[in-house]
């Protein structure tokens, strides 16, 4: 990873290093603005957790997570953006230079005209032995990534909301079984999704009342405990693969306030990736959108580039006119 910062101001500061922010590094990088990319903790976000990425244009065979990131990384780099690790604390204004300034949770004060926010989202999890360690080796949280992994297999998704449902629906296409964990006796999920499931028949298996209180393997997921929640028993379910479907949040918590967001926390854009804060974009999982997938998260990545260049060159007075 590239060291501190190097300038005293940027064009654009990009705060996430998954597929979004690592495309608009890409995409304002190349269109000559200066760029810093600050990233948490590991570049590539979620992506690098999937085994096998299979959906992404360009790979037909398939491409690891991991892989993806690194090029990523690297294509963001090439066009000359810095990236830095850091953790984002707040975002100023300054209206009498015009420029915004990011806080570091390390002291750093990083400035520049316009803010692409593309700080993704956090799954849930579930807080077991086994999940962690077992984390992109048969635990997962994303179905139409992995389903094609588990052809045949036996699968077990926990959680009762439209996701686990709507996953399990794409799940079944591939699996032998489905056993469906879920900590009450009824889904949260919408009556359409319910109907859906319940026409699957023998194929999907509920635990109602139950929760997972350990995932069995060594190199893999082999097995997990279910313990009822009426009775306390515990039984050990042997299964290939453990999908944690419980929810996300998005990481927008250093920005509550400061722009516009829903209920949950997505912030709210307009279709060209503005915030409710002038030169402030946002693309990717943070997003208030209805698909997440790592190509929409790119596409948004481009659009947020696009949008935080015309802001910057408008700002600068080099905008074509
Ligand atoms: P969600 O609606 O918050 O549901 C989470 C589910 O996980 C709930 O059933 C919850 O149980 C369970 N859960 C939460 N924490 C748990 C824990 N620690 N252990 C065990 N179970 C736990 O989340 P979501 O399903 O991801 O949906 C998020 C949003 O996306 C919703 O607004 C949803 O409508 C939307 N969405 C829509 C579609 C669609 O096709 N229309 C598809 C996916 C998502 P309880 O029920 O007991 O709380």
């Amino acid at each position: 990873m590239e060291g501190p910062t190097m300038r005293e101001r940027y064009d654009v500061v990009i705060i996430g290093g998954g597929p979004a922010g690592l495309t608009a590094g890409t995409y304002a990088s190349r269109a000559g603005l200066t760029v810093i990319i600050v990233e948490k903790q590991t570049l590539g976000g979620q992506v690098i957790n999937a085994e096998v990425i299979e959906n992404y244009p360009g790979f037909p065979l398939g491409i690891s997570g991991f892989e993806l990131a690194e090029r990523m990384r690297s294509q963001a780099a090439t066009f000359g953006a810095e990236i830095t690790t850091d953790e984002i604390a707040a975002i100023e204004d300054d209206p009498g230079t015009g420029y915004k300034t990011v806080l570091t949770g390390s002291g750093q004060r990083i400035a520049a005209l316009a803010v692409v926010i593309a700080t993704g989202a956090s799954w849930r999890k579930l807080g077991i032995p086994g999940e962690d360690r077992l984390w992109g080796k048969g635990v997962s949280t994303c179905a139409t990534c992995d389903a094609a992994l588990y052809r045949d297999k036996h699968v077990v998704v926990v959680g009762g909301g439209d996701t686990a449902i709507h996953e399990s629906l794409f799940l079944a296409r591939f699996v032998n079984k489905i056993t469906l964990v879920h900590r009450r006796d009824r889904l949260r999920a919408t009556k359409i999704l319910q109907d859906r499931i319940s026409k699957l028949g023998q194929k999907v298996e509920f635990r109602w009342n139950s929760v997972v209180t350990e995932i069995a393997g060594t190199d893999h997921v082999t097995g997990v405990t279910v313990k009822s929640e009426q009775t306390g028993a515990t039984e050990l379910l042997g299964c290939d693969g453990v999908f944690v479907l419980v929810g996300f949040d998005p990481n927008s918590g250093f920005v509550r306030g400061y722009l516009a967001a829903d209920e949950a926390g997505y912030i709210i854009t307009d279709e060209g990736m503005a915030t409710s804060v002038d030169g402030v974009f946002a693309c990717g999982d943070v997003r208030r959108r209805p698909f997440r997938q790592i190509v929409t998260a790119c596409g948004e990545g481009a659009v947020a580039a696009f949008a935080a260049q015309h802001y910057v060159e408008e700002k600068k007075g080099t905008a074509y006119r």
